[in-house]
C-alpha cells in the first residue's frame, strides 16, 4: 500500500498539508500552542508525498540520522506505534524536536521535494506520531537492559540529560573520561539544574577509569542537586573553571554510545 501511494505522489505531485491552526482572535485569548497538530488522515496524506528515496537527503540533514523514510512509511501504512517506536531508536525527543527543529534548514531544507516546490513536512509528522502515541498509545515502553549494578550520574536534567538517562536505560554502560591531560589531581563541583515539577532522579555513582594515559575520575554527590568530580589529571594555575567530555561505553563490547559535555567550577586540593 505504501509503494502504490508513494508512486502515486510521483505521479500526482500533491500539495503539502497544511497543519490546522487556532484564529488569531481566539489565540489571542489563550496560551495554548497556536499549530494544532495533524490528524491521523492529515498525516496519512502527508506522508504519502515521500517519495522513499534510496538516497534520502532528509537523514543526511538530520543531525541525529533518523530514519526519516522509514518512520514516514509506517505512517503511510498507518501503523503510527511502529512509526514512533522507529524513530526512537535514534531519538528519544520527538515531540520537542518535531515542534522545535529547525526543519526548514536541516531534514526538510534537504528534502529532493525542496528543489521544486514545498518538502515533504517532516517536522509535522514527527510531531504527530510522538503526539499520537502519548494520547493513544498501548503505554508498551522499548526494551530496558538488565541492571548491571552501576550507577552512572547524568549531569543536567535538560534535553541532552533526559536522552542520556533514557539510553542508559536501555543500554548496561559504564563511563570512561577522554580529551584531559594526565597529572595534577583537581576536583570540579557540578551543580544540576533541575526546574521544578520535572521528574528527576538522583543516581550516586564511582567511575574510574584504569588506563594509564587516562585521568581518573570520581564522580560523589553532594547533595541532591549536585556532584562532585574528582579528577587526575593537569590544569593550568590559572584556570578557574573545567570543561570535559564523559564517553560512555557498553559494557558489552566497548561501543561509544553517547557523549556527556560537563562543566564547573575548580577546587584546588
Ligand atoms: S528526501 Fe524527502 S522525499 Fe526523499 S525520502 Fe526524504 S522526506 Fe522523503
Amino acid at each position: 500500500m505504501a509503494e502504490e501511494l508513494t508512486k502515486e505522489a510521483k505521479k500526482e505531485k500533491k500539495p503539502r498539508v497544511a497543519m490546522p491552526e487556532q484564529a488569531p482572535q481566539i489565540r489571542a485569548r489563550n496560551f495554548l500552542e497556536v499549530p494544532t497538530g495533524y490528524t491521523p488522515e492529515m498525516a496519512m496524506e502527508e506522508a504519502s508525498r515521500c517519495l522513499q528515496c534510496k538516497k534520502p537527503g532528509c537523514v543526511d540533514g538530520c543531525p541525529v540520522g533518523i530514519d526519516i523514510p522509514g518512520f514516514i512509511k509506517l505512517i503511510v501504512e498507518g501503523d503510527f506505534t511502529k512509526s514512533i517506536r522507529h524513530i526512537w531508536t535514534m531519538n528519544s525527543l520527538p515531540a520537542v524536536c518535531g515542534r522545535v527543529c529547525p526543519q526548514e534548514i536541516q531534514c526538510e531544507g534537504k528534502c529532493i521535494l525542496a528543489k521544486k516546490g514545498d518538502p515533504v513536512a517532516i517536522g509535522n509528522l514527527e510531531r504527530f506520531v510522538a503526539d499520537w502515541e502519548r494520547e493513544n498509545g498501548t503505554g508498551a515502553l522499548p526494551p530496558v537492559a538488565e541492571p548491571t549494578g552501576k550507577r552512572v550520574a547524568v549531569v543536567g536534567s535538560g534535553p541532552s540529560g533526559l536522552t542520556v538517562a533514557g539510553d542508559l536505560i536501555a543500554t548496561p554502560t559504564r563511563i570512561q573520561l577522554r580529551n584531559l591531560k594526565p597529572g595534577t589531581p583537581y576536583t570540579a563541583q557540578v551543580r544540576l539544574t533541575h526546574r521544578a515539577g520535572q521528574p528527576f532522579n538522583i543516581v550516586e555513582t564511582s567511575v574510574v577509569d584504569q588506563n594509564e594515559d587516562q585521568p581518573e575520575i570520581i564522580v560523589k554527590p553532594i547533595d541532591e542537586r549536585a556532584y562532585r568530580i574528582i579528577i587526575n589529571g593537569t590544569v593550568p594555575e590559572e584556570a578557574r573553571y573545567v570543561r570535559g567530555t564523559l564517553s560512555i561505553k557498553t559494557d558489552i563490547d566497548g561501543e561509544e554510545v553517547k557523549k556527556i559535555n560537563y562543566y564547573g567550577n575548580i577546587v584546588r586540593n
